[in-house]
């Protein structure tokens, strides 16, 4: 059995951390999440998030909105959120319904609140990091690709000139991530639907990475021997929560692996506290240099 790439210990260890820095606040901070509609990996997640957040002595403030909202009243709530002072952190649970053009959304959040680094001047400000600029201390990165860094940094994981396979390119995981893999040196190959022959793909893989929802779609020969293997998939099936990758056969012919759960789930969860953290930790830097001039 290669190793299993524990999420929950990594999580905890990073929570530890959180907690030190928390108790430096002058203020208990507060995250607002707004879920649109019903979907059940969302309501896992927000589930977990919700306990992460009570853990820590975190505020949390759920806003559930109907499935057939109309953009504009969507718009109006994110605006309210954005006047609200008690709140620091905003977090639109992905996806959103047809209706809702997912960037006109981003747009009108306060970048300053945004704990997801999904408005377009944050998401900018991530590609042009410099090569080898990357610093997960102060840098705001879209939650699961900051826990995926995470998780390399915790395999001592050196990026420089790995070949990586990224399946999946999504706005939250796909596409940010690929970015963030090539500034520390990996060179990326980024698949999705309309990719040819995505086997051809994955087995060129030093580190492959799937993040598409379909449980059982990378399977052991689409893996190539010794590789990392990292499953960002969660997929409810009856009462199961399934990854992408089909654990039981890859497993043995890898040389890490995350579990489904408990690999990139609690890292993201991680990550939206750490980012939440560094929302109120620059607030208060911008409030107290204000003050000073
Ligand atoms: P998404 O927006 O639906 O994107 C899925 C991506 O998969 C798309 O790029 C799609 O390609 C691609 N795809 C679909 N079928 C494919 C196939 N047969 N072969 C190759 N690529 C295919 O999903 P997401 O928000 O990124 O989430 C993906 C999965 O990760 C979901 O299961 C979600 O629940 C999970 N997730 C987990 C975490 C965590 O913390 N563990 C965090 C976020 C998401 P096209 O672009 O061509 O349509």
């Amino acid at each position: 059995m290669s190793q299993l790439i524990n999420g929950r210990v990594l999580a905890e260890k990073i929570k530890d951390q959180l907690k030190l820095r928390l108790s430096q606040l002058d203020k208990v901070p507060c995250l607002a999440m707004v879920s649109v509609g019903k979907n059940p990996a969302s309501e896992v997640y927000l589930k977990h998030k919700i306990k992460a957040c009570n853990q820590l002595g975190i505020e949390s403030k759920e806003v559930f909105l109907a499935e057939k909202i109309q953009e504009e009243d969507l718009i109006r709530k994110i605006e309210q959120l954005n006047n609200d002072s008690t709140v620091d952190a905003v977090l639109i649970q992905l996806p959103l319904p047809e209706q809702i053009q997912f960037k006109n959304v981003m747009l009108h959040l306060d970048p300053e609140k945004d704990v997801d680094c999904l408005h377009p001047l944050n998401f900018g400000q991530l590609c042009l990091i410099e090569k080898n600029g990357l610093n997960l201390n102060d840098q705001l990165l879209p939650c699961t690709p900051r826990g995926i860094i995470h998780l390399f940094n915790s395999l001592n994981l050196n990026l420089s000139g790995q070949k990586v396979v990224i399946v999946g390119r999504s706005n939250l995981v796909g596409k940010p991530l690929s970015n963030l893999l090539v500034i520390m040196g990996a060179t990326v190959t980024l698949c999705h639907s309309q990719t040819k022959n995505l086997t051809d793909e994955t087995r060129q893989a030093d580190i492959l990475i799937s993040a598409v929802g379909r449980p059982g779609l990378i399977t052991a020969p689409m893996v190539k021997p010794g590789a990392i293997v990292i499953d960002v998939g969660i997929t409810r099936v009856n009462d199961r929560l399934l990854g992408d990758v089909d654990f039981e056969s890859v497993k043995d012919k890898v040389q890490a692996i995350t579990p489904v759960p408990g690999g990139v789930g609690p890292m993201t969860i991680a990550s939206l506290l750490e980012n939440t953290l560094l929302l109120v930790e620059r607030k208060r830097k911008s409030q107290v240099l204000s003050i000073k001039n």
